[in-house]
């Protein structure tokens, strides 16, 4: 696996490894020797699309939610058990240890949160029910919901260079959650490692054949190939983004466009994060990590550092001391902390953005010592620090040198610092560093709606932030305007980015039987008490009506007792009646709850193993002593969790009065055994 001997990248495409000659050579980082060529001639695009969408599509259909983040955790397991191949090639991009391990270890981690919030977020099924439904006729027979299904598509993603295994697998694990075979296209210059990383996965064995396809080198004509049910997702620089946008075939069939682009991310320091403060050293820290994580090749990178017009001087003496110990060399040297940019052309090209900068900013910082290396032979450059001379030139808000470099901009007030943020038409990420409450709350409010991600430092947060440049699987990546306006993670949102929305009309019967959940007005079955069925015997539907109990002062007076709830509108008929909402004393909510659970519970043991909450409660009408309740139960909804010896099930429970008025409904969650507890099912 060593990247010396690997001369041809291949692709993986209709389940065998395809070889190309004569393709563009690849140079080490380093050393600039050659190491491999890429090449995607001689593939069939629409071949590769139609086999994802034959083999692969099929394949994930057969599976649940639950069984795709279980296939994502094994992925995640096996990546991690076995790293030093990736670590060994990954030196060939520049990157150092600590910059393989978010691309490597910080992917693999990507699978495993996804995973979990697969199991969690998601039902062990294959649709999404998303949300409640809603009546569209008076009497109820009429009704409304959303569902969320697969898409009998193909996935496109384009990946930039810049991190070669986590760029693929951040945009793998939503896809796959989703149950869409996927094609990934990485960026030419580092595709040798994603390579790597694909035959490892494939060799695995764990992903369903035709899942994953693997194009390395041009996408030739496959856009031309796409459909309707087809989708694209790109990562990159906002003039690929523009040009794939409006590629032809995507404008004609609507194709669903994903794009992270380049943005000029900010820092702003707050007024009151003064030279001493916590903040303020935090604020120099992270610029500092950001300029040199990945030589700055990061597309949530620092570009822009916003600082009080007053603090500028205190800012840029900080930052030069603190770059005055940034060692830059071999990236394979433990000692080193910057390694190369990923090319000569690359290092080229953020050359010529810094000259552009300078015509509208002075240079703090522009050299350093080479350690152990000859930086004439690789993509090496030293950190540079600007300092804008005018903070409204359009260069120092528009121009992304896509490399170890930043720019200070002053700013007057906190409207200013806003003002100047909004410049950069939109950015994935921004942070904050302030003590001050009210500052933070005006900066980061201001500035929300041109980020996807605001970052908020304080001296409380400032060990335990995961950092200004770490896009989270759980939050949103992406950002508005030139950032690409899309969401590429943010927790399940992005896996909905890969299904169809369908709102679904009909009779709460037609509803219940297509959406696998049992809808308010519905047939309830009569199959004994459903706490005495296990979880395979029992149907969404199956409900129980229990006896009636009088509520009388007694029990809500021992109820207070016992729990010490003595709020004046249980125990003081007056007060309760001088009060806008009660007629008199009323019983406690949670009274009619626990009266509740003691008319539907299935006292000896049974299947149902534990009640672990309550989702959607409301007391919808006061319990007033004298009543009667009944309650309606009826299974909801069931999720097995499997391996696990039980199922979940949603309960629905109407809690109901003498006059039919709702006193309480909520769904009841419970685990529930499945036949041979403790055995996987
Ligand atoms: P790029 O030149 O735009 O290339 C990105 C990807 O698009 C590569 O895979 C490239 O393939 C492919 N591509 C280029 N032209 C294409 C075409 N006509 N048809 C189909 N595919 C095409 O960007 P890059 O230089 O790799 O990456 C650096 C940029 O990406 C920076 O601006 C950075 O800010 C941005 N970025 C953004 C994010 C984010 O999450 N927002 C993350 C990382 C990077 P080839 O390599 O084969 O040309």
């Amino acid at each position: 696996m060593n990247a010396v001997k690997r001369h041809v990248v291949e692709s993986y495409v209709g389940g065998r490894w395809h070889a190309a000659s004569d393709g563009v050579t690849l140079k080490h980082a380093v050393t600039g020797s050659a190491i491999a060529s890429v090449s995607s001639d001689g593939i069939d695009f629409g071949a590769t699309a139609e086999y994802a969408r034959a083999v692969g599509g099929p394949a994930l259909g057969e599976l649940t939610f639950h069984d795709r983040a279980a296939i994502l955790r094994a992925l995640g397991k096996y990546l991690l058990a076995d790293t030093a191949a990736f670590y060994e090639l990954s030196t060939a991009t520049g990157a150092t240890r600590s910059d393989s391990w978010v691309d490597i270890e910080g992917g693999a981690g990507v699978l495993m949160a996804y995973s979990g919030i697969g199991r969690r977020e998601m039902p062990n099924a294959k649709i999404v029910v998303d949300g409640e439904p809603v009546s569209l006729s008076r009497d109820g027979s009429f009704l409304g919901t959303h569902i969320l299904g697969p898409r009998p598509g193909v996935a496109v993603h384009v990946n930039a260079f810049n991190f070669p295994c986590w760029g693929m697998l951040e945009k793998l694990a939503p896809t796959f959650l989703a149950g869409m075979p996927m094609i990934v296209k990485p960026a030419s210059q580092t595709a040798y490692l994603t390579e790597l990383m694909v035959r490892s996965i494939i060799d695995s064995g764990i992903l369903p054949e035709g899942s994953l396809q693997l194009i390395s080198g041009s996408t030739g004509d496959l856009l031309d190939h796409l459909g309707p049910q087809d989708a694209v997702a790109f990562t990159g620089s906002a003039d690929t983004a523009r040009l794939l946008r409006t590629h032809p075939t995507i404008i004609a069939n609507s194709i669903r466009f994903n794009a992270e682009a380049d943005s000029l991310n900010a820092a702003i320091l707050g007024q009151s994060a003064t030279q001493g403060s916590a903040e303020f050293d935090l604020f120099i820290a992270e610029v500092i990590r950001e300029m040199t994580v990945k030589a700055g090749q990061k597309c949530t990178a620092i570009r822009r550092v916003i600082v009080p017009a007053n603090m500028v001087g205190d800012v840029e003496q900080a930052l030069v001391a603190g770059l005055a110990g940034v060692r830059v060399g071999d990236p394979a040297n433990p000692e080193t902390d910057m390694g190369a940019l990923v090319s000569l052309d690359q290092r080229d090209e953020v050359r010529r953005s810094v000259d552009s900068l300078r015509g509208v900013a002075d240079v703090v910082v522009d050299s350093c010592d080479f350690h152990d290396v000859d930086e004439r032979l690789g993509a090496f450059l030293a950190p540079t620090l600007l300092r804008a001379s005018d903070s409204r030139a359009s260069a120092v808000h528009s121009i992304e040198a896509f490399g170890p470099v930043t720019t200070i901009i002053s700013y007057d007030s906190a409207a200013d610092a806003v003002d100047l943020a909004a410049l950069g038409k939109g950015s994935l990420v921004a942070s904050v560093f302030t003590p001050d409450d009210r500052e933070a709350a005006e900066l980061a409010l201001g500035i929300a709606a041109h980020h996807g991600r605001v970052h908020v430092v304080d001296e409380a947060c400032g060990g335990t932030t995961t950092g200004h440049g770490s896009p989270m699987p759980q939050l949103v990546h992406g950002g508005p305007g030139r950032a690409g306006g899309g969401e590429e993670l943010g927790g399940v949102r992005s896996v909905y980015h890969y299904m169809q929305r369908t709102a679904i009309q009909g009779s709460p019967d037609k509803i219940t039987a297509i959406t696998g959940t049992w809808t308010n007005g519905s047939r309830r079955n009569d199959n004994g008490h459903p706490f005495t069925l296990h979880f395979e015997d029992l149907q969404v539907g199956d409900a129980i009506k229990t006896d009636s109990r009088t509520v009388t002062i007694d029990d809500i007076e021992a109820f207070a007792d016992l729990t010490g709830d003595h709020f004046y509108a249980h125990m003081d008929e007056e007060a309760a009646k001088a009060s806008p909402i009660f007629n008199g004393r009323v019983a406690h909510g949670y009274f009619v709850l626990s009266a509740a659970a003691g008319l539907f519970v299935w006292a000896p043991p049974g299947p149902v193993l534990a009640n672990y909450g309550l989702d959607n409660l409301r007391f919808a009408t006061p319990t007033y002593p004298g009543d009667d309740l009944t309650v309606h139960l009826t299974a909801k909804e069931k999720s097995l969790r499997a391996g696990a010896g039980y199922g979940e099930v949603r309960w629905d429970a109407q809690v109901v009065n003498q006059n039919g008025e709702t006193a309480a409904t909520y769904d009841l969650l419970t685990m529930v055994a499945c036949r041979g507890e403790g055995e996987s099912s």
